[in-house]
């Protein structure tokens, strides 16, 4: 079901007329606008962000990684997925990887950003884009699955996002989230990536809890990397003017490859159960149950 922006009211009609209040949203450049006022500046995410990640997240090792975990985790916890909605989606790396790998899959990406929808749906014409406040999910009962990978940590009311998710996701469906773990590790890097937090495992299980769902697994990744993580962290300092933000992204390829291998490997021990107390960032997979 749709829910009107404007009167919460929900309805089923295939286009986006409320029936109650007949309120419409409009269309900007091409996709519909549920939150225009957020769409063009907010705080959350340096918005020239989107130009260098698309350039650099393809081929780099981390979300190169994430993206394989996520997939994995879809295909293990929901199988019967037909409808995907993710959450800041960004430039759509990740809903690429799930158009190639579960091509039966019916794919939306939202974005606060307008410019994020733009790269987005050139990626993947199949998929269905809007702008949106992740905080407001204009839909009820609609989803599958819900995703927002790496999304959490910049918006301040997360519970709200997560209450949103809830209400948008079909009864038996859930959610996927991976978020930065650890505050130890907060860096001037986590600050101008607009984060308001890192999060601990339990801080995020109670979180999703809290918006009524059934958490199935918290997963710790980039465990093996953790050390390197911390090292990388304490040799970039928290000095603003020494800072360079593609450090991270610009390594050399044969380094590349290493380290999506040793996450290759981290994966595999994950697939056959096992579970770290600690790593760079987290995994949580959380069902809605049904009545
Ligand atoms: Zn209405």
């Amino acid at each position: 079901m749709k829910l009107c922006p404007s009167c919460r009211q929900a309805f089923d009609s295939a286009g986006w007329v409320c029936p109650r209040c007949h309120f419409e949203p409009k269309k900007v450049e091409g996709f519909l606008s549920f939150a225009p006022e957020l769409a063009y500046d907010n705080d959350g995410f340096p918005s020239d962000g989107f130009d260098r990640l698309v350039r650099l997240e393809a081929g780099n090792f981390w979300f190169r990684s994430r993206s394989k975990l996520i997939l994995w985790a879809l295909a293990r916890y929901f199988k019967n997925t037909s409808r995907f909605l993710e959450i800041g989606c960004g430039n759509g790396y990740v809903l690429s990887c799930v158009n190639k790998a579960f091509p039966g899959i019916k794919l939306f990406g939202s974005e606060v950003y307008q410019q994020g929808l733009h790269h987005a749906s050139k990626r993947i014409p199949v998929a269905e884009f809007f702008q949106m406040d992740a905080r407001a999910i204009p839909f009820e009962n609609h989803f599958d699955v819900i995703g927002a990978f790496d999304v959490l940590e910049h918006i301040s009311e997360d519970e709200k996002v997560l209450a949103s998710m809830f209400q948008a996701v079909v009864p038996g469906g859930g959610i996927l989230i991976t978020v930065p773990q650890h505050q130890f590790l907060w860096t001037y890097a986590d600050h101008f990536a607009g984060h308001v937090r890192r999060y601990s495992s339990r801080e995020l299980r109670e979180k999703a809890e809290k918006a009524g769902f059934r958490v199935e697994a918290v997963v710790s990744f980039v465990s093996f990397l953790l050390p390197l993580m911390l090292l990388s962290r304490l040799l970039q300092g928290n000095d603003p003017k020494k800072y360079d933000p593609e450090a991270e992204l610009r390594l050399n390829p044969v380094m590349n490859i290493l380290l999506e291998k040793i996450l290759d490997f981290e994966r595999l021990l994950i697939r056959f159960g096992l579970r770290m107390p600690w790593g760079g960032s987290l995994l949580l997979v959380a069902r809605k149950e049904k009545k």
